[in-house]
């Protein structure tokens, strides 16, 4: 059993009516790369702000490692913050940069001087100690802001949406530099985000937040293929859900059930042996290009509407877009299918707490 970087208890955090934390309970282990993922306003800032002693709790206890800070001060919890607006001095160069908080703890020179090169080299900024911010891209000067907080040794990091302002492509790379960066120091890591595909590439566990609490924490691979609730099923990649007559047409059964676009298969027939199969007839709406793959939209005859994902692998678009308002068939293995719990769960999100 591994050590417990960060244990939660109870905590809670209201502003007047809103409960931006609500009755959280949980436990990150030391070296754990650790995300939590939601929409806007789903509590993970509060929540990391709470942990950083930025905000005190309304309710509950915040323990980091074997140590009670729930009444602590900023300064005495060992922990550091990564922001999206990462503040770096502009007139001081990035070694100087990278220094500053140990000349704030009055760590000697050559010391100093050691952790912050080291500390640049971890982030593969090695030779850029002598320039200046403005010489930098922006996916460099969040590097720094890395490099800022690494030179602390601390034993919890926490990062709020770091890449959020990078463009997609340095955003991807910097996802994978990240988890190697956070392999080789192995501090833990606490990232938030509200970008699925993030939070699935670089975690080893994710709990996704909904309005202050935790709908479901689990790996990568069970929060795509085991989805806990409908909330979850549409907020980590896209799902086919189907409710109550919908699920008892075409899934024989009452409940909510959920399967992964990628999972159904279309053709313009019937294949021969359907055993183990869900069969529905409908019509191809639209066909969407997404280079690697091709989405199609199919109405089906008594709704609802599926969405179909299939490979570019041997096919053209052409094939695809041929069958634009023509009549089809889709089938997906009865064993993709994911059972959500009871059809009367219909309300959305948002409307949960109306
Ligand atoms: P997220 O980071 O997931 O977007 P936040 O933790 O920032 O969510 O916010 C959660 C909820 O708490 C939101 O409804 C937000 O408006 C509210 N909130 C956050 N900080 C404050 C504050 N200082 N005063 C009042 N309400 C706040
Ligand atoms: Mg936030």
């Amino acid at each position: 059993m591994t050590a417990t970087a960060i244990s939660l208890r109870g905590l809670a955090k209201h502003f007047g009516q809103v409960r931006a934390v609500d009755d959280l309970d949980l436990d990150i282990a030391d070296g754990e790369f650790f995300s939590m993922l939601g929409p806007s306003g789903s509590g993970k800032t509060t929540v990391l702000r709470l942990v950083a002693g930025f905000e005190e709790p309304t309710a509950g206890t915040i323990v980091l490692g074997d140590e009670d800070v729930t009444r602590k001060p900023p300064f005495a919890r060992d922990v550091n913050t990564v922001f999206q607006d990462y503040a770096i001095f502009p007139h001081m160069s990035v070694l100087e940069n990278v220094e500053y908080g140990l000349r704030v703890k009055k760590v000697g020179r050559a010391e100093r001087r050691q952790r912050a090169e080291e500390a640049l080299a971890t982030v593969r900024l090695a030779e850029y100690g002598g320039r200046r911010p403005h010489q930098l891209s922006g996916g460099q000067r969040q590097r720094v802001a890395l490099a800022r907080a690494l030179v602390n040794r601390p034993k919890v990091l926490l990062l709020d949406e770091p890449l959020g302002a990078l463009d997609l492509k340095l955003r991807r790379e910097m996802q994978i530099e990240l988890k190697e960066i956070q392999r080789e120091v192995g501090i833990t890591f606490v990232f938030v985000t509200h970008d699925q595909e993030e939070a699935l590439t670089m975690s080893d566990r994710v709990a996704v937040f909904n309005e202050g609490r935790i709908e479901q924490l689990a790996t990568p691979v069970e929060l795509y293929e085991q989805p806990t609730s409908s909330f979850v099923a549409e907020f980590v990649g896209t799902s086919n859900l189907f409710r109550g007559e919908d699920a008892r047409r075409l899934v024989g059964e009452d409940g909510t059930f959920a399967v992964r676009p990628e999972k159904v298969r279309l053709a313009g027939q019937a294949p021969a042996d359907t055993t183990g199969l869900c069969v529905a007839h409908g019509v191809v709406r639209e066909v969407v290009y997404l280079g690697a793959t091709t989405s199609s939209v199919v109405d089906l005859d008594d709704g609802p509407t599926v969405t179909v994902s299939h490979p570019n692998t041997d096919t053209s678009i052409d094939a695809a877009v041929e069958r634009r308002d023509q009549r089809v068939v889709v089938t997906w293995r009865r064993d993709h299918l994911v059972s959500l719990g009871p059809s009367t769960q219909e309300t959305s999100p948002e409307e949960e707490t109306a």
